[in-house]
């Protein structure tokens, strides 16, 4: 009988960062690549992953960071021809880049579009320059929105994501964001809410954060007021602007982390791998354990997790049923109410047996 090989996408990371911003505990670091070992590592990375799982097909490749719009073009397009050269690059393959303003200007862009980007994702934070200050950010507003209006000239899919939630806050603050935003015209954006890391300088500073009850009631106003529907707890678009590897990854589907501090969860000969990029790690799942993940990720989407046998097998459809203000079923999905979206981290401790 032939193997049935499942599709995979890829991610990933480019750690690199002009500068930390003061929030930032993500795996990157501010200092100069040396980027020809930096693309002989992901490509070595990459010829070892087809060896392993065979020429499967790509639906979406994501470089993610840290900064990867440093990244010369060159670099990027000879990540994109390894991988093509290794694996089948689905002909309507979503290639996303991160992106930093003050790090792409038109021309580069340009040349990314021509490598294969065709979405672009635009780390703008704040539309307040005081504000940016405060986080960090190496940027003004205005860069940001010039790096905007020059993805939207080009066509492409476009994202931004911004933080809400900053010392001093308040539903009124959230309000104006989300007005700027939706002035903007983006098909697709993200709005995370400030948590402060340890370790980080923000960790350090003992800020006057927003209490958990005003943090709430941003939330709820950022539905209120943005054009944009919400599809999964801090991502917001139109059917067609939805980010597809992402998409793909809360659905459950395998994925490659590629790169120092990425992760990723392989499926082959009938089983699932969790790994970490950079060979840091390669070990094998239960079933159950990833159909709790599938549960996790899938509950946070507004459609739900799909009712596969692996999820059905571990769901306690006695609390499903007497919680119908929280979860519902719909067709052959499981989905998070209004108010269950709010009480997320409470009832996924009680949804599996
Ligand atoms: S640009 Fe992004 S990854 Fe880099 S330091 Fe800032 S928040 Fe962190």
């Amino acid at each position: 009988m032939p193997v049935m090989r499942q599709p995979h996408n890829i991610y990933i990371h480019v750690p690199f960062c002009i500068s930390k911003c003061k929030y930032c505990a993500f795996f990157s670091t501010a200092r100069q690549p040396d980027w020809d070992k930096y693309c002989t590592n992901i490509c070595n990375e990459i010829q070892q992953w087809s060896d392993k799982l065979g020429p499967v097909n790509i639906p979406t490749i994501f470089f993610g960071g840290g900064t990867p719009s440093l990244m010369p073009t060159g670099i990027f397009a000879k990540i994109i021809a390894k991988i093509s050269q290794c694996f089948h690059i689905c002909p309507d393959c979503e290639i996303t880049l991160e992106s930093n303003p003050g790090t792409l200007d038109a021309a580069r862009l340009d040349r990314f579009i021509a490598a294969g980007v065709n979405r672009l994702s635009v780390g703008v934070q704040s539309l307040d320059d005081g504000e940016l200050e405060f986080l960090g950010r190496r940027h003004t507003a205005d860069e940001a929105l010039r790096l905007i209006n020059a993805a939207q000239a080009r066509n492409i899919k476009l994202s931004a994501d911004f933080i809400y939630g900053l010392p001093g806050h308040t539903t009124e603050t959230v309000a104006k964001l989300c007005r700027g935003i939706n002035q903007i015209g983006l098909g697709h954006c993200s709005l995370y809410e400030l948590t402060i890391e340890p370790a980080t300088p923000f960790g350090k500073m003992n800020l006057a954060m927003p209490s958990n009850s005003d943090m709430a009631d941003m939330y709820a106003t950022i539905g209120e007021c943005l054009h944009l529907p919400r599809y999964e707890v801090s991502n917001y678009a139109t059917a067609d602007s939805q980010c597809r590897h992402n998409a793909n990854i809360w659905d459950g589907m395998p994925y490659i982390g590629i790169g120092r501090g990425a992760a990723g969860r392989i499926y082959t000969d009938g089983r699932w791998f969790e790994q970490m990029g950079d060979n840091a790690l390669f070990a094998p799942i239960s079933d159950d354990a990833r159909a709790t993940e599938k549960i996790i990720t899938g509950m946070r989407t507004m459609r739900g997790v799909k009712i596969t046998p692996d999820v059905e097998r571990i769901i306690d459809w006695g609390w499903v049923g007497n919680n119908p203000l929280l979860i519902q079923k719909h067709g052959d999905r499981l989905c998070a109410t209004g108010h269950g979206i709010l009480t997320l981290e409470h009832m996924l401790l009680q949804l599996t047996k």
